[in-house]
């Protein structure tokens, strides 16, 4: 990390023009968008309004199989379901349980009046069909904002459960008042879990948003269109420097794990910060941005791990809570998620 990067808000920077094509200008001093004192934020205001309930909210995990990082993930939420207030607990399903075991499951969580909020971790076992899996759960316990009636509202634009990340990514551009109205938004992946739903998010706060993916023609020029540019594809270090137009704001959602310098792709082989952290651990956690490289030139960057990951975690804290509230008339049937 530069010496020029800081943490704090952003103050109206404006971006430079770049030509298309052209070499990336530099942009002084880079501003990290930490996502804990947002997440910690987040975490206070729903034990407080968990402690308002009786018996307190309660979260269900649903883990199917043994990947390792879904274990770490599903261990990180519980703990911080636990740390607010929240009950949750973990219903491991073995590598090989059938769709109609997994869904009978589910159906039965649904089913359960002491479970306020289910949540699925993704990505299933090959064989099964998440969009199944999620038809089955009770939309009104959908903490993930994944069935397809919330998925719905969403688009309507009077979300209930907004998915976990995105909303995530809301609270912390609004925290460091990134402004929106009026600006353009590229959303590099089209994902259900993070890309789709960040452009409706975004969409629905005046901005005016591109969604990209994998068949996307002349990706770097659309991306450098961007005032805003959020990476959600899972591509280790894919976002460098000539995707940025200088003075832009970078989200970097990915999460990818490398084990050896051989899995890095060549600019990250470089990354002071990948090659010590592999050498001494033997692992490291990089995003789908070139944080060195593109530091150079965006106004303020997320960084992997600490940006959006912990505001991942806190919404579904949160969506937890409000869930509980819903379903005991607490809150509103329908309302706008406060994370909009
Ligand atoms: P996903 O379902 O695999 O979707 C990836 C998207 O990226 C797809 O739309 C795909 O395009 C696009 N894409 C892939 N390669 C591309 C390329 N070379 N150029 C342009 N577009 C490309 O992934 P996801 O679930 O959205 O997750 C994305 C990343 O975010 C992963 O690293 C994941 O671990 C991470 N993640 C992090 C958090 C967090 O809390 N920080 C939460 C969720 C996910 P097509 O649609 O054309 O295939």
């Amino acid at each position: 990390m530069s010496n020029a990067c800081r943490t704090g808000r952003i103050r109206g920077s404006r971006p430079r023009r770049t030509g298309p094509g052209a070499p990336p200008d530099t942009f002084p001093g880079v501003i990290v968008l930490d996502g804990a004192p947002v997440a910690k934020r987040l975490g206070e205001e729903a034990r407080a309004a968990a402690a308002g309930l009786s018996p307190p909210p309660a979260l269900t995990v649903f883990l199917l199989g043994s990947d390792p990082a879904s274990q770490t993930y599903v261990a990180s939420k519980t703990r911080a379901a636990r740390e607010a207030g929240v009950r949750a607990d973990t219903v491991r399903l073995p590598s090989g349980t059938s769709p109609e075991a997994l869904r009978d499951a589910v159906v039965k969580a649904s089913r359960d009046p002491g479970v306020d909020g289910i949540l699925i971790q993704m990505p299933l076992e090959a064989g099964h069909d998440p969009r199944r899996v999620l038809d089955s759960l009770d939309p009104a316990k959908d903490v993930d904002g994944l069935h397809p009636e919330n998925v719905g509202l969403l688009h309507q634009g009077r979300p209930r459960f907004v998915p976990c990340t995105p909303a995530g990514i809301l609270a912390l551009l609004d925290h460091y008042q990134v402004a929106l109205s009026g600006r353009r938004a590229v959303a590099l992946g089209r994902s259900e879990l993070v890309g789709r739903p960040l452009a409706a998010l975004l969409t629905a706060r005046d901005a005016t948003v591109t969604v990209c993916h994998s068949r996307t023609r002349d990706l770097p020029a659309v991306c450098r269109e961007a005032d805003l540019l959020v990476a959600a594809i899972g591509r280790p270090g894919f976002v460098t420097a000539d995707f940025v137009r200088p003075g832009a704001t970078v989200v970097d959602v990915g999460i990818n794990r490398l084990q050896s310098l051989e899995e890095a792709p060549e600019n990250l082989r470089r990354s002071e910060r990948v090659v010590e952290a592999i050498r001494t651990k033997g692992r490291v956690l990089v995003g789908d941005v070139d944080f060195d490289d593109v530091a150079r030139v965006a106004a303020a960057i997320t960084p992997v791990p600490g940006g959006v990951g912990p505001l991942t975690v806190a919404m579904l804290i949160r969506n937890t809570v409000l869930a509980a509230r819903l379903r005991r008339g607490t809150a509103d049937s329908v309302r706008r998620s406060e994370a909009t």
